[in-house]
């Protein structure tokens, strides 16, 4: 699969998924974990498509656990922030200790800026949405530009006078984007969807979040269409 651009500057793509089974068929390894209980195995989807209805709708749910993937994800600092909640996945992160990080901030288009949704209240502004019009939006864009700017001359300094990574990463903004491998199965990766394709949840990780709806859609079709169903 190819990367799905999210963002201005991010990126999301599958590195690799699990669960076919011993059956070697799609999502077959949800059917097979089941059916230890009674020693029997994938009977193939005519017969088995309705079993899986079953403990769907009726959240026997951990045999949705012996599938899963692994993505990769470019986001902005503080997407990440809200990801590293979910504690149950795994992750590994880029570390600018070691490296510097890339020259890429998240600069919002004026439409993003302008978006208010009237029952979430973290999206209005502080002084209440009516009150925020292009103009200041835009004023506001162009100086977040330059403060990039700013940080990142201030990073190239440090560097090049030979301040460690560690400590010369101090004047990054959240807006900077990092880069992430990401991993869990597939009942987490649901709770995860559940929460974060939401509309309560912040504009931008939603646009992860459908992202990696995308995947979840192409590599566990069945599972992924009751999930939708019960949404
Ligand atoms: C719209 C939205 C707004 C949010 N706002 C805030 C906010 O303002 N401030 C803030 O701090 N966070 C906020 N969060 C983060 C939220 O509180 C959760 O940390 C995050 O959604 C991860 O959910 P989780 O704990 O279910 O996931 P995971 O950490 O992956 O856990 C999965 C499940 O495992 C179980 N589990 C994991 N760890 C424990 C444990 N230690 N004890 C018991 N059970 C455990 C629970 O059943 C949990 O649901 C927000 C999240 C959303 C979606």
């Amino acid at each position: 699969m190819s990367e799905i651009k999210v963002l201005d500057h991010g990126y999301l793509k599958m590195v690799e998924s699990w669960g076919r089974g011993e059956a070697g068929e799609t999502e077959a390894a949800i059917i097979e974990a089941a059916r230890q209980s009674t020693q029997g195995s994938f009977r193939g989807w005519e017969q088995d498509a309705k079993l899986l209805r079953f403990m769907f709708t009726n959240k026997h749910l951990t045999p949705f656990e012996f599938c899963g993937m692994t993505i990769e994800i470019q986001a902005p600092i503080f997407v990440f922030r809200e990801w590293h909640r979910h504690r149950t996945q795994s992750y590994n992160e880029m570390s600018a200790r070691y490296a510097p990080l890339p020259d890429l901030n998240y600069l919002p288009n004026t439409n993003r800026v302008l978006l208010t949704q009237d029952k979430n209240k973290q999206a209005q502004g502080v002084t209440g949405s009516k009150r925020l019009t292009e103009h200041i939006a835009d004023d506001w864009l162009e100086n977040i530009a330059e403060f990039y700017q700013r940080a990142e001359d201030l990073y190239q300094y440090g560097l090049s006078r030979g301040i460690p990574k560690e400590l010369a990463r101090v004047v990054l903004p959240v807006g900077r984007y990092s880069r992430m491998r990401a991993s869990a199965n597939l009942r987490n990766w649901l709770s995860f969807l559940t929460l974060r394709m939401d509309p309560n949840a912040q504009w931008e990780i939603r646009q992860y979040a459908n992202a990696v709806g995308e995947i979840v859609a192409q590599e566990f079709p069945r599972t992924w269409a009751l999930f939708r169903e019960a949404a």
